[in-house]
């Protein structure tokens, strides 16, 4: 089938590797392309945060988690590595669903939780260098024969194809007259210097991270919705800063390079889902929040799938 993709960040290139696998013909058509899409910003941990339904969640995240566990070892030029990190709470809840089923999941001992905080629980998951797993997605587009446009589209009827798959993020506010949608700005820093393992307390309204890559370990966050502005704010710095000493007292300012902004496609719940548009079968895709990264193949996955079932 001749499907064309709206969207090249993480959901949109996922969705079309997976589409070019079943032997559709792919095009690509979006305004902006990597490094200039949210999906670059991405921190990126696998970890299912700021994002719903829950139950359809923990599937999606599922999934993807075993596709880029398999990267690590498979394709290590994707930019894809397995890391230890800590969940930091300040109260007791029940651990997460998806807890039994990745890798070194175990609740914190009482020493192990800093200050402040009286659960936790440790847990193994990928780190996906979006500097290098963007460019490289986009490689496995190409190789697998998916051709790339560069457009902003206005109207869903005019775009071309037998099947439409629509991953623009944060546009469907204006494609998609869906106002659900609402950006959930994101700052980040970049230190050189590494932590050993990441330390998280991953509630939006506390939200502190720090995510070990290899050229530089990502500081966070900030969680604010309806916030569109992307200029570097030296407030929220400090702010990320007095957060993470709270978590990891040996953090060296004087190792600060750099940070970024990105604004996640926040929304009550993923919209993943077939619409039929001018007797066209449009699939949605998105909305994931700050989980796009953690839930891609999961949702690419699902999306071929409907398509298939469509045919
Ligand atoms: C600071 C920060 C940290 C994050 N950390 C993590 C993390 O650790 N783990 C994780 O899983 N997620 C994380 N996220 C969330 C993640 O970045 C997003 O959920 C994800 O990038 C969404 O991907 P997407 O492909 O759906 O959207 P986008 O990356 O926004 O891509 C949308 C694409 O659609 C195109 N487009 C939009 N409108 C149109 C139009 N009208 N016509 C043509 N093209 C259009 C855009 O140009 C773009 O190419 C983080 C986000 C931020 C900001």
């Amino acid at each position: 089938m001749r499907c064309t993709v709206l969207g090249a960040g993480v959901s949109g290139l996922s969705c079309a590797v997976r589409l070019l696998e079943e032997g559709h013909d792919v095009e690509v058509i979006s305004d902006r392309f990597s490094p200039d899409t949210v999906s670059d910003i991405a921190a990126a941990i696998w970890y299912p945060f700021l994002t719903a339904p829950a139950d359809r969640a923990d599937t999606w995240g599922l999934v993807t988690y075993a596709e880029l566990e398999r990267l690590t070892t498979e394709n290590p030029e994707s930019g894809v590595r397995m890391r230890d990190g800590r969940e930091y709470l300040r109260r007791e809840v029940e651990p997460p669903a998806w807890g039994d089923d990745i890798a070194a999941f175990s609740i914190l001992d009482r020493e192990d939780i800093p200050e402040g905080y009286v659960f936790g629980w440790q847990f193994r998951a990928p780190v996906i260098e979006m500097p290098l797993y963007m460019p490289w997605l986009r490689s496995r587009v190409e190789s697998l024969g998916g051709t790339f446009t560069q457009s902003f589209v206005k109207d869903l009827s005019e775009v071309p194809g037998e099947v439409v798959v629509n991953c623009v993020g944060l546009g469907a506010r204006e494609l998609c007259q869906d106002n659900e949608v609402r950006p959930a700005r994101g700052q980040v820093i970049f230190l050189e210097q590494d932590p050993g393992i990441g330390h998280f307390d991953q509630q939006p309204e506390t939200l502190t991270y720090t995510i070990p890559r290899s050229d530089v370990t990502v500081l966070g966050g900030t969680a604010q919705v309806d916030d569109w502005g992307m200029d570097i704010r030296p407030e929220d710095n400090a702010l990320i800063l007095e957060k993470v000493e709270a978590l990891w007292p040996e953090l060296d300012r004087s190792k600060i390079i750099g940070g970024a902004v990105g604004l996640r496609p926040s929304r009550s719940e993923v919209r993943l889902e077939v619409e039929t548009i001018d007797g066209r079968k449009v699939f949605h895709n998105y909305g994931h929040g700050g989980a796009g990264v953690t839930l891609s193949w999961g949702c690419a996955e699902e999306v071929v799938e409907l398509i298939s079932q469509s045919a």
